[in-house]
């Protein structure tokens, strides 16, 4: 009756920290976490919930490693074999369920029914190995679609004893009721500049630190890798796109600095959709005289309209769904700022 092993040739260390006070995001929830967790009052249907970048899956790992660790207080360790496994990524009893490759090795935009029935239902038949529970972290939740999500309704309203369920989502709406209903929501948000800005000169971060503040906009995420410089030059191309995207002139340039973007987020097409959409609004409210923080030259901006610009959030918003059926970026990216 033995579940099979848990066992792949080449298991990558967790990308994620699991002690408490590697989390810098929002410190009202590690209270209340704290609270939850020492009172024993922890639902075994959690939601972690907020934008991207804010701390969602790093809180998932902590309270994991609390819940498995073999002496909490009340997070983990970081010491015993239990935390030590759960770094190395090698605990049987702590699974991440989430998008996997399609056919073609294209990454699928939906986890399928198959994930829900064999990866989740079919394992937690049987207790946890070894550890005090069997914990399924499922991420990006919303991307379980309306059948799978039903598939899990029993289990999520009453889970057997030893297991613990952790949906991470970034957009909550796309949870059916029943399902949310069923859940204890954690709610993380962006932090304020000064919180950031007080975490980026911790970080050591010297005379970076306003400058990575203010492009992270409260998304620790940002912070830790780098990301801001990212989010910088991303702020650079989508200008240059945009200014000269009208111009047919250009079209060989603009196409390298599409490829360039395609390039720089690689893999993370909806985060870079995400911030597009956000900067296209930054750059309009530059043009209405707002000032910004996103590194927008106004020389640049000078030289489009801002009905160009209207039509190019347009086109973004209507970008998200192309993604979700599909399209490759460097298409949608062509549609975006090429299109008319
Ligand atoms: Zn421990």
């Amino acid at each position: 009756m033995a579940r099979a092993k848990f066992e792949e040739p080449d298991i990558k260390e967790l990308e994620y920290p699991i002690t408490i006070d590697n989390f810098y995001s929002s410190q009202d929830i590690v209270k209340r976490v704290e609270n939850l967790l020492k009172s024993g009052k922890l639902g075994q249907t959690l939601l972690i919930s907020g934008p991207p970048s804010v701390g969602k899956t790093t809180l998932a790992y902590i309270i994991s490693a609390a819940l498995e660790c073999e002496k909490p207080d009340p997070f983990a360790c970081n010491k015993c074999l239990s935390c030590k496994k759960i770094k190395k990524n090698i605990f049987p009893d702590l699974r991440y369920i989430t998008l996997k490759e399609g056919e073609m090795g294209k990454m699928r935009t939906q986890i399928v029914i198959e994930q829900v029935r064999e990866d989740i239902l079919k394992v937690a038949e049987l207790p946890p190995y070894e550890g005090r529970k069997l914990i399924f972290i499922v991420e990006p939740s919303e991307a379980l679609n309306a059948s799978c999500q039903n598939a899990l309704l029993k289990i999520l309203e009453e889970p057997p004893d030893y297991v613990q369920f952790v949906l991470i989502a970034k957009e909550v709406s796309r949870l059916l009721p029943t399902v949310r209903s069923r859940c204890q929501e954690l709610s993380l948000k962006e932090l304020t500049f000064e919180e950031t800005y007080k975490i980026a000169r911790k970080l050591n971060f010297g005379k970076d630190a306003e400058i990575a503040a203010q492009v992270s906009r409260g998304r620790v995420g940002l912070l830790l890798n780098d990301g801001w410089k990212d989010y910088l030059a991303l702020s650079e191309i989508l200008q240059k796109i945009v200014v000269f995207g009208k111009n047919i002139e250009y079209f060989g340039e603009v196409n390298s600095k599409i490829d360039e973007l395609v390039t720089l987020y690689k893999e993370k097409e909806n985060i870079v959709l995400d911030e597009t959409l956000y900067l296209i609004k930054e750059f309009i409210r530059a043009k209405d005289g707002f000032q910004s923080n996103n590194n927008i030259k106004m020389e640049f901006l000078n030289s489009v309209s801002k009905e160009h610009l209207y039509r190019i959030e347009q086109r973004t918003i209507e970008a998200t769904e192309m993604l979700n059926r599909n399209v490759g970026i460097k298409l949608i990216y062509n549609y975006i700022f090429l299109g008319e």
